[in-house]
């Protein structure tokens, strides 16, 4: 119970668009509930209870001029016409309407435009996430998230989900990470395994205004590649080599060559992948059935959440310019430096880069800690864009591999996933 006393001793927030609603409405008194953390004297005001509650509750009556508090509440709020909102003696603060949350970020990005733009994550790992973060932080104001996995105690030292988060879809945890930054942002949740529902894929591509790839397989990627292609569509491919020691970053832009120009025949080479997780490098092969825990210790390499972060604010940026391409904002002249298709990172001088130059003393070699950009041609063999006639979306990956004459598929077999 906030006694009179202590209602001096508090710092109150609420939500000002609902605040405004209620100030125009009809009524003259409503209930709600105060979320307050406790020792720090901050309580949240909320008209209706929110689904994840924190804190100590409190019961809260708000009520204009007018209108009469209910007898039960435990913090009463007297409401202006002018809609400011006082406990006590004490101010409310309002919380930004959705118009003006990120007017910081005004001159810098095109906030009409990235409020009505849909973004379609695929995989919200270590990548994934902080992306989705990232661009909810940049006024983004749609989001579709695709991924079947839930947050496990492996994942916390590279995600941004936390402890509390445990056991949860990846996709419940990460909608609820972009709304704890614009609570506006639309987000739809798709907790499924995209390679085995392509045709609710075919309907996000064909929606979606930018594709971010952010999974750990060659199998999703095709696909990707493959609708990106079918739906004449952006989309940017980050990943982390093992131990990220580096990764790279692909953007395809209609027209242009496809991710599987770039990764050539080669494509299918698992030891291409960082294996950051036992599970889905058993399910990709990646780890055969065979291995023990020995092997699968050595084979399941990660890196540092710090290692990973460069390749995943490439993607955002890139992104963030693709998005608002044309609208003449602070960041347009980024349109003229990212005109490259591929982008190279390396975080060590180890195993790839062992034979990049020091960091400050580079001989006219290429260094760690500095993005190289390039432009990837498009490949007239390529599995993907240039042989179209031979595949069909879904039915191509096991064909793909056959079509390029490998004779080892058992170990490169798509077990059945559980
Ligand atoms: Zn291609």
């Amino acid at each position: 119970m906030i006694t009179e006393d202590d209602y001096k001793k508090q710092v109150y927030y609420v939500d000002g668009e609902l605040l405004d609603d209620f100030v125009k409405s009809d009524s003259t008194a409503v209930s709600g509930v105060g979320y307050e953390w406790e020792n720090e004297g901050v309580v949240h005001l909320h008209f209706t209870p929110r689904e994840h509650g924190f804190g100590t509750q409190h019961i809260v009556s708000f009520a204009k001029e007018n209108g009469t508090h209910s007898d039960s509440a435990t913090i009463l709020v007297d409401v202006a016409n002018d809609g400011t909102a006082k406990v006590g003696d004490v101010d409310v603060t309002c919380i930004p309407s959705r118009e003006n949350l990120y007017t910081r970020n005004k001159g810098l990005i095109e906030l009409d435009i990235l409020s009505n733009k849909r973004v379609l994550i695929i995989g919200l790992g270590s990548g994934g996430s902080p992306i989705a973060v990232e661009l909810a932080k940049a006024g983004v104001g749609q989001f579709v998230l695709v991924d079947f996995d839930r947050v496990e105690l492996h994942n916390l030292s590279r995600h941004i989900c936390s402890i509390e988060d445990l056991g949860r879809l990846k996709t419940d945890a990460v909608c609820d990470a972009i709304k704890g930054k614009n609570p506006y942002a639309e987000v739809i949740k798709l907790p499924i395994d995209m390679n085995k529902n392509l045709d609710i894929m075919e309907e996000e591509f064909r929606k979606a205004d930018i594709i971010l790839c952010c999974t750990d397989n060659n199998k999703s990627r095709f696909n990707t590649s493959d609708l990106l292609f079918k739906y004449k569509k952006v989309g940017i491919f980050g990943r982390a080599i093992t131990r990220a020691e580096g990764g790279d970053v692909f953007i395809y832009r209609p027209g242009g060559p496809c991710y599987f120009c770039l990764l050539g025949n080669d494509w299918f080479d698992p030891t291409q992948e960082e294996v950051t997780n036992e599970q889905s490098a058993r399910r990709s092969g990646q780890i055969a059935a065979y291995a023990s825990q020995d092997d699968v210790e050595a084979i399941v390499q990660v890196g540092l959440g710090a290692d990973i972060e460069p390749i995943s604010n490439m993607m955002v940026k890139l992104a963030l310019m693709e998005l608002s391409r044309g609208a003449n904002s602070g960041i347009s002249s980024l349109e003229q430096e990212f005109t490259m298709n591929y982008y190279i990172w390396a975080n060590r001088r180890e195993r790839h880069y062992s034979n990049w130059g020091c960091f400050t003393n580079s001989d006219g070699m290429p260094t760690i800690m500095r993005w190289y950009g390039m432009n990837i041609t498009a490949n007239d063999d390529c599995t993907l864009c240039g042989n179209r006639e031979k595949l069909a979306v879904g039915e191509n990956f096991m064909e793909s591999l056959r079509a390029m004459g490998s004779d080892n598929l058992e170990g490169l077999a798509l077990p059945e996933e559980n």
